[in-house]
This record gives C-alpha cells, structure tokens and sequence, in this order.
C-alpha cells in the first residue's frame, strides 16, 4: 500500500525540491486529509498540516478547481466572530470504481472521495463457479449502470478489484485462488483488455485490502499493529506491523487460511489436509450445522440466526467452530504479537454469539496474550469493497493535479 496516506508511508516521500513539485505535494495532503476524515475547516487543516492560512486558501483553491472539493461557509453558527470555511469532497466529484469478488456474486460499486459508497451493482454468479473471461465480462457490464447512478459529469479515475485468493499486484497475475477454481490465472490481463483503455486497473488480495480499509476509516484506525482475519468460504489475513502493510516478499502473506490445525484433517480445497479454513471457514460452519449445499451469504446468516433463536445444533456448530477461531488466533498472537485481531465476514459472526469460547481458547492457546484485544469489523461485508476503493484511489491522493488532468 505503497501510496495510501496515512502515516509513516508520507513522511518517507522524498522531498520535493521544486515549487510546483512541493505545490503537487501539498495537494495531495490536503485532499487526503478529507478523504480520511471528511469535511474539515480551513482552520483544522491549517492545525493539521502545519502551514499558514494563506497556503491552506490556495491549496484548497486549487482543488476546487479540479473539481474534487467543495467548499463553503457555515450559516447560522452561535459563536461570534468569522466562521472558517468548511471543505468537503465535492458532490459530483470523481469516483473509484471498486470490485469485490466474491465466490457467489461480483460486487462493483462507484466510492467517493471520502469513501462513500455512491452506487452499487450485485451480480450473481451464474453458473458457479465463473470463467475469468466471464467474470471480467460482469464487471464491465457494470459500468454504465454505475456511471448513470452517480451522475455523467463525474468521471472515474481508476478500478480496483479485491481477489479471494494469492494474486501479484504488479500485473494482476492471480495465482491461486482455490474457491474460484483458479490457478494462473492472468486476471489482470483478461480484465484489463475489456476495460475502457483510460482506466487504470489494480487488484489484490481480499484480506489486504479489508485490512487496509478498517485501518483508515474502520475498527482499526490509529492502531499500527493489527491483524484482520476473514472468514468466508475461504479465510485469510491481513497485516499491518509498526503501521506498515505486511505483504510479504511476493505479495502474498497472510495465507493464514491454509496454515495447519491438523495433517489428517479435512480435505481442502488447496489439495492438503487440516488447513484452518476446514475448520472456521464457512462449509466448516455449514457442515457441522448440519446444512446442505454450498455457503451462501444467506444460509450462513440463518445459521447464526438459528443459533441466537436458540437452535441447539446451530449454537453447537457455532460454538465448535468459536474454539477452533481462538486456536487459530492464539497462533497469529504468538507470531505476532498484534495490539488488536478484527474479525470479519462469518467469522463476525462466530464472534457476536461465541465471544467466550473464542476467548477461552485464544487464552488457553496464546503464550503470552497481554494487550490483545479482538474486535469486529466496522465496515463488515463492505470491508473488501472499500479497500479496494483505497487502492484505486491512491495515485489520486498522490498527484491530485496529475491525475485529474489526465482524466
Ligand atoms: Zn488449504
């Protein structure tokens, strides 16, 4: 998450030696300071970025006229004196087009700047599970749909797509992604040739970019140390350390879903045994619940509805599977020793009705615990969603004069 604005990633952009390359800069800082944080006066964001009045005006001048803020003076304050002028995310300003794939359905949605979600378009996948080409086809079929909800002056200024699975942010390669039925699979490139030729395109790992999503603007915000564990038909984690994004050497750290629990375990669907995912991933849950068929949002849900309606064999299954999450997070606090563990998508779920097996468990399992503490997510099932927004973002909140030039 080489470009994301918060933090230490910032301090270490080079500094810029020439006026207008510190202007461009500076730009960038202010836009995403509203991006993080929404409306701010020009009084905070003086405070915050640690320049003069005069410097913050004219930034924000500037990104007006780009078309990305919006800004204007409150009416009918109490306090005397002048009001600062407050500046917002322009309405009608450009959008990141953010996918989150999922196994069941292809979710595209248009976000703003600020990280709204503006419009969203849910298409199943039909039949199960999809050819790459099939699903790039959904994805762009989705579009106009998207473009016509958020208005035509507005303009997108890139897409970003949240992969279930080991893929190479470079070039889009997906390597595995074992629930979609994929091995080398060259997504990006598939995707890349059916979108319009001016839009830029990204893709990462799911677990990351949720990760990335509840560190900005989720339960994890100001917490440099996290790890974000996701439970869906797959699971998978994503690491922030010393308020860095951990990816690893190929991008694809976190693979905590096919870690394992035990060698003669149930079969994976990576082809070994034992993985965790077999025992907190959704068809875990599914199967010792005693449903039929393959997870969907839906069935899972009535589970931990049925569980909570006081349904023995539901509350059973939830609790088995609690037991297996607290092993499953005692091993990450041993590695990693994070200050908190967000729980996402079923594994949420587990969480809300079987907090004190997970924590029994996490206790029982985890050398030393200390400070950890678990959380549920706060951007739930959209947590995918809007970090790939972040990522489609990104260059925008670096060069906001370069890229809204080129869009
Ligand atoms: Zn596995």
């Amino acid at each position: 998450m080489s470009s994301q604005a918060r933090g230490p990633d910032r301090e270490q952009q080079p500094v810029a030696a020439r006026p207008d390359a510190i202007r461009a800069h500076n730009l960038g800082l202010v836009l995403s300071e509203i991006h993080r944080s929404g409306a701010l006066t020009r009084a905070e964001l003086t405070a915050r970025l640690g320049v003069s009045r005069s410097t913050i005006g004219a930034l924000v001048a500037d990104l007006a006229h780009l078309g990305l803020v919006f800004e204007h003076v409150p009416s009918g304050g109490e306090r005397a004196g002048r009001p600062s002028h407050v500046v917002g995310p322009r309405p009608g300003g450009p959008y990141a087009v953010a996918v989150d794939l999922d196994i069941n359905q292809i979710t595209t949605a248009a976000v703003g700047i600020g990280g709204q979600v503006l419009a969203r378009h849910v298409a199943p996948v039909d039949p199960h599970p999809g050819t790459p080409a099939a699903i790039a086809r959904l994805i762009v079929d989705a579009l106009p749909a998207l473009r016509s909800a958020v208005g035509r002056d507005s303009r997108p200024v890139g897409v970003a797509v949240s992969v279930p699975g080991t893929v190479n942010r470079r070039d889009g390669f997906v390597e595995f992604a074992p629930n979609m039925g994929w091995r080398h699979v060259e997504f990006g490139s598939i995707l890349g040739d059916a979108l319009p030729a001016n839009l830029r395109l990204t893709l990462a790992n799911d677990a990351n970019l949720a990760v990335l999503a509840e560190h900005i603007r989720g339960a994890a915000r100001d917490t440099g140390d996290v790890i974000y564990l996701m439970g869906r038909i797959g699971v998978g984690a994503g690491l922030f350390a010393g308020g860095r994004a951990v990816r690893g050497f190929d991008g694809h750290a976190g693979e905590v879903g096919h870690t394992i629990l035990n060698p003669a375990g149930p079969k994976c669907h990576c082809g070994r045994r034992g993985c965790v995912e077999t025992y907190i991933g959704e068809k875990a849950l599914m199967n010792l619940a005693g449903r039929r068929g393959e997870p969907t949002p839906k069935k899972v849900a009535d589970i931990f509805a049925a569980a909570n309606g006081g349904e023995d064999k539901a509350a059973a299954a939830v609790r088995v599977v609690a037991e297996s999450l607290g092993r499953t997070v005692a091993n990450l606090v041993n590695m990693l020793n994070p200050e908190l563990v967000v729980l996402g998508g079923s594994l949420a779920g587990v969480f809300d009705f079987a907090r004190a097996d997970v924590e029994r468990a996490l206790s029982r399992h985890a050398v030393t615990r200390l400070h950890t503490e678990l959380r549920v997510g706060q951007l739930g099932d959209d947590a995918p969603l809007l970090g790939a927004a972040e990522l489609a973002f990104a260059p925008l909140l670096a060069s906001p004069s370069g890229v809204m030039e080129a869009v």
